[in-house]
């Protein structure tokens, strides 16, 4: 049978995707591109946002009719199966609520798919399952690059950031062992893998739970123990970002010279009230160190404006951090309130929309401007670089992500895609940055 599988949210979904994916061709089944070639569609859902959650219940809607077309054309059934924070958060009332679902699965049981869909082809009823303990699975090369892979090291979060609804979805943090890690990364090496992005909720508490290493040593570790090119990871919390680490990023050449470090607001006050417990002269001075310890830095973050309370003087405030620690690129949202979370029960969402709307324009106006002068500061360096697609307005151009994670665009051919090149930034169009093979 033949599933189309469509992922929303983090990285840490596109993980899961893979196990699921792995686990579906291990049972026969053929993975297919489009929608209409399917005989199971699998929604793997992300809940951060309610824009999020408002978009799946879209794609039930959109997926209910394909699914009476198909019935219409060919008397048969369209399989629709949701996975991931959905399916945790609202579990059997999404069957409920949703008759066109047919299989809602929590986001634990994603290497369980296979058997499932087997209960489900068998007894042609509505389940619903969900399993209490987590385990992690051998990871898997993305479907679109073989060379690249995630690779999960923690799970669950114990921040309770007050806006978020992660812990209350992925339960609490727990690390993978390092022997399991390291084995895990050694089987993708063999399968022909240069570059993983470790993932976890927040990388920088990796085992504070079970007492083994911290996250710099086992970033060292990796380094030492396998054979990878590129070493990348995702998500750092700032509160737990110290120089120990500062140090292996700085010294070991194989980690990316990338950093996502989601600092939300500029304003102590509103940081106090999401409970991110870092000051921002603190994250101010970590960043700086790191910039001038590693001069080619690429730093992104994630800002939220119109956070409850939120006054003109706390927006400044992020306006006046932006333009001092110059990000090559965030993430910009406007608060929304997600039910549950300490920030609904606790804090009045009291910033208009529209003063929410105007802020949220701004940063992104401010931020924009700032993303294209880096860039432009970048033309006449090389950078080391991956294939990632070939252009489709273009003959023999490729886009490729640089070691750093930057996007740039150049001639080439096939041959181009499974090897690290060597580019040189030459100009930006609009704001793209082009470069030649050197
Ligand atoms: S660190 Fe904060 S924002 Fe990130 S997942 Fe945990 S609670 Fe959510």
């Amino acid at each position: 049978m033949n599933v189309f599988i469509e992922t929303y949210g983090c990285q840490m979904n596109k993980a899961d995707s893979a196990v699921m994916m792995e686990a579906l061709l291990e049972h026969g089944y053929q993975i297919v591109n489009h929608e209409n070639d399917a005989d199971i569609i699998l929604l793997n859902t992300c809940s951060v946002r309610k824009t999020a959650e408002n978009r799946i219940y879209g794609r039930i809607g959109y997926y209910k009719s394909l699914k009476e077309k198909k019935r219409a054309a060919t008397g048969k059934k369209l399989i629709l199966v949701i996975a991931g924070c959905m399916s945790q958060r609202l579990g059997e009332g999404l069957l409920k609520k949703h008759p066109p679902v047919d299989i809602v699965v929590g986001t634990y049981y994603r290497d369980q798919i296979p058997q499932v869909l087997y209960q489900f082809l068998n007894d042609n009823q509505q389940i619903f399952v969900e399993q209490k303990k987590f385990t992690f699975q051998p990871s898997q090369p993305d479907q679109d690059n073989p060379h690249k892979a995630f690779v999960t090291i923690s799970h669950g979060c114990n921040n309770f950031c007050s806006y978020c609804i992660v812990p209350y979805l992925r339960g609490r943090e727990i690390s993978r062992s390092s022997a399991e890690i390291i084995a895990d990364i050694n089987d993708l090496v063999e399968k022909g893998v240069w570059q993983i992005t470790l993932l976890g909720q927040n990388v920088n508490s990796y085992g504070q739970d079970n007492n083994e290493i911290s996250f710099a040593q086992l970033l060292k570790k990796i380094c030492q123990e396998t054979d990878l090119q590129w070493i990348k990871f995702l998500s750092s919390h700032p509160k737990d970002f110290h120089e120990d680490l500062m140090n292996v990023m700085a010294e070991e050449k194989k980690v990316a010279n990338c950093l996502h470090l989601a600092v939300q607001s500029g304003s102590n006050n509103i940081l106090k009230k999401m409970n991110r417990h870092y000051h921002i002269e603190d994250y101010i001075r970590n960043v700086k160190k790191l910039q001038s310890m590693i001069p080619n830095l690429y730093l992104t973050t994630d800002i939220i404006v119109g956070f409850s309370g939120e006054s003109a003087a706390d927006y400044q405030a992020t306006l006046d951090l932006i333009n001092e620690v110059r990000f090559d690129d965030a993430f910009m949202y406007k608060y929304n309130v997600r039910e549950s979370t300490l920030a609904a029960n606790k804090y009045e969402d009291n910033v208009a929309e529209d003063i929410k709307q105007h802020r949220l324009a701004e940063v992104i106006k401010l931020q924009r401007k700032i993303s294209l002068e880096n860039k432009k500061e970048r033309i006449g360096q090389t950078f080391e670089v991956i294939s990632e697609y070939k252009s489709k307005k273009a003959e023999n151009e490729i886009l490729g992500l640089t070691k750093e994670d930057l996007a740039i665009v150049y001639q080439g051919n096939k041959e181009h895609f499974h090897q690290i090149l060597n580019i040189k930034a030459t100009k930006m169009k609009g704001n793209t940055l082009y470069g030649e093979i050197i």
